[in-house]
């Protein structure tokens, strides 16, 4: 592996069984299940381990109705990743699934962009529409983070480190952020919720929740360009990942897998 290619694992934590109609604006003609599933993401290279995004634990998921699977920690430690020793995580959104288990990296620095934090300790908060997707104890604790000096604040499209980049999206959130990262096949883009499921991207829809509708549609085509070619996006929520891609290793079947491998055919 060179110095700027690294391995990605999904890491499935939740789920949640919904039906089609909930996953679209304009809902869907079929009634039948559509679930979404919750994952966190470790980015490992030669040097180090990004992990990106931190799940939310049992006591919101049980509150929110979100079947927690299986606990973050103990995601990570199956492919090897000490939270303890995770130095940088990066934070796509705010949203209660991204940014809950806070005290699970005790040395990381996280990375957010401006406009997230913006947006989720200002003026759109006093909407219960817009703050419904935030938990406010999640929040709060990223704003100690500011002031313990543990923030790294991005505008836009930035490095990370080499072959590790972040690129803002917005529309779902306003301060989303996507994460390119190269990899043995190319540089694959995960996307977060700035495609929730491939029917998204693929088909020009839109989750309900969002701030900025032109973002989100404009986003897909951002996705597509950053990555090296469509099959290189992996959405946020959707448990087709799964079945697209290998286990990263034997008895980790519809839990972890890689996604710096060809997909399955
Ligand atoms: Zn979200
Ligand atoms: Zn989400």
């Amino acid at each position: 592996m060179s110095e700027d290619s690294y391995e990605i694992f999904a890491v499935r934590y939740g789920h949640h069984k919904r039906k089609a109609a909930e996953n679209y604006i304009g809902g869907d003609p079929h009634d039948v299940l559509q679930p979404l599933d919750y994952f966190v993401w470790a980015i490992v290279g030669p040097a180090q381990t990004f992990v990106v995004d931190t799940g939310f634990d049992e006591i919101v998921g049980a509150r929110r109705k979100r079947e927690m699977v299986t606990p973050v920690r103990k995601g990570l430690e199956a492919i090897g990743v000490d939270p303890d020793k995770v130095e940088n995580v990066i934070v796509s959104h705010m949203h209660f699934d991204h940014c809950g288990n806070f005290d699970l990296f005790p040395r990381a620095r996280y990375h957010l962009q401006d406009r997230e934090m913006t947006y989720c300790t200002g003026r759109c908060m006093c909407h219960a529409q817009l703050r419904n997707s935030y938990e406010e104890d999640y929040v709060v604790a990223m704003v100690r983070k500011v002031f313990a000096g543990r923030v790294a604040f991005h505008d836009g499209s930035d490095e990370i480190a080499p072959g590790v980049s972040v690129h803002h999206i917005g529309g779902h959130a306003k301060g989303l952020q996507c994460v390119r990262v190269k990899t043995r096949r190319g540089y694959v883009v995960l996307a977060s919720d700035a495609t929730h499921l491939y029917t998204h991207m693929e088909q020009s829809r839109v989750f309900p929740t969002t701030y900025n509708l032109e973002e989100v549609l404009e986003g897909y085509a951002k996705l597509k360009k950053l990555a090296s070619s469509p099959a290189h996006v992996v959405p946020g929520h959707d448990p087709e990942v799964l079945k697209r891609y290998p286990a990263a290793k034997a008895g980790l079947e519809g839990w972890i897998v890689r996604l710096d491998a060809e997909p399955k055919a």
